[in-house]
């Protein structure tokens, strides 16, 4: 019963970070007017703001002038409810899944703008650095002790944080320039933000998963011919997806690197 709720709570999360992906990089409000169609303009009644069900209900079309209404919505909508059922069935609901839930709320935002748009915008990543920072300090209250060169648990978890989310940043800053801007800046701010979030070693994990997956599928649109070289992939898609993967392998993460150090990550 518990989980239907919380299935429910995360389609409704994803409805706004729809709302969001749509509204924020326009510089509109996020909370008026009422959502409606992109095309005719037609708002959305009641029933049709239900997520997911009023998706499938509509076959993805507006009911006034049938223009489709992108996948993406309704694969938001699916994906932060299933993530939602795995963090509940991780960690209940506690200050855990709370922290962990914002924090892939945020990461499925900046997925969602990339993917339209090639953007990550700095009115996202400038205050999440902070935040995450902020919050550095304090995973160990949330039960994933960061030991890090012997320091007590707090400061360690903060240094871990801080050297991540900058070691990341410069490697990254790197690849930008190496490539000429084929990784763009916004990449580097938002794995700024990553390293802060994660800490080592759960930032190694998580760009190695977002490196290797949108390597993957470069590869794949340029050799099936489906993009050619010069267009963009937005990286930030594969890198967001990555770090959602390493929140949740964070235990995971945190009690193999006790027991093995980082060989425990070597294959
Ligand atoms: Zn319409």
């Amino acid at each position: 019963m518990v989980g239907v709720l919380v299935f429910a709570m995360g389609a409704s999360i994803g409805s706004f970070i729809n709302v969001v992906a749509d509204r924020l990089p326009r510089g509109r409000s996020l909370v008026k007017p009422r959502s409606a169609c992109d095309s005719c303009g037609t708002p959305l009644s009641n029933a049709e703001l239900i997520p997911i069900l009023s998706y499938i209900a509509l076959r993805g079309r507006c009911r006034h002038c049938s223009v489709g209404i992108p996948i993406r919505v309704l694969a938001v909508e699916i994906a932060t409810a299933i993530l939602f059922i795995g963090l509940y069935l991780q960690h209940g609901l506690s200050g855990e899944f709370v922290v962990l839930a914002v924090a892939m709320a945020f990461l499925l935002a900046i997925a969602a703008i990339d993917f339209d748009r090639q953007l990550i915008l700095n009115s996202m990543t400038f205050p999440a650095v902070v935040v995450a920072l902020a919050m550095a300090a304090f995973w160990p209250e949330l039960g994933f002790d960061r030991t890090f060169f012997g320091l007590g648990s707090n400061w360690a978890s903060f240094v871990n944080s801080l050297l991540s989310g900058l070691g990341a940043f410069l490697v990254f800053m790197g690849i930008a320039i190496a490539s000429r801007q084929g990784m763009g800046w916004g990449d580097v701010k938002l794995v700024l933000v990553l390293g802060f979030l994660l800490g080592y070693p759960a930032i190694l994990v998580s760009l190695w998963l977002g490196v290797v997956s949108g390597g993957v599928v470069a590869v794949t649109l340029w050799a099936t011919g489906l993009r050619g070289r010069k267009d963009v992939i937005p990286f930030g898609v594969f890198l967001a997806g990555g770090a959602i993967a390493g929140l949740f392998l964070l235990g995971w993460i945190t009690s193999r690197y006790q027991q093995h150090g980082i060989e425990g990550f070597l294959l």
